[in-house]
């Protein structure tokens, strides 16, 4: 008797929103931006304002990624745009 497969559906994963990582020279650290909309669609670079207190000037493309549940980070938005 054939074993029915348990069929995940991804698509139904809750979303955590993307993450954007960039390097903090100031503080010599890795921070992350939590962005709540797929940052895809516009990749001209950021100006991040960064918990040292200085404002970082990011490219967006290479470090675009999903974040997991319980990922940690240093700010939010909504969308990049609150950015440029
Ligand atoms: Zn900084």
């Amino acid at each position: 008797m054939p074993q029915p497969r348990r069929s995940k559906k991804r698509e139904e994963k809750p979303d955590y929103g993307w993450v954007i990582s960039f390097g903090c020279k100031t503080a010599g650290e890795l921070r992350r931006l939590k962005v709540a909309t797929d940052p895809s669609a516009d990749t001209s670079p950021i100006e991040v304002p960064c918990p040292c207190g200085e404002t970082h000037r990011v490219t967006v493309s290479p470090y675009r990624r999903r974040r997991s549940a319980d990922e940690a980070f240093d700010l939010e938005v909504a969308s990049l745009d609150e950015l440029r």
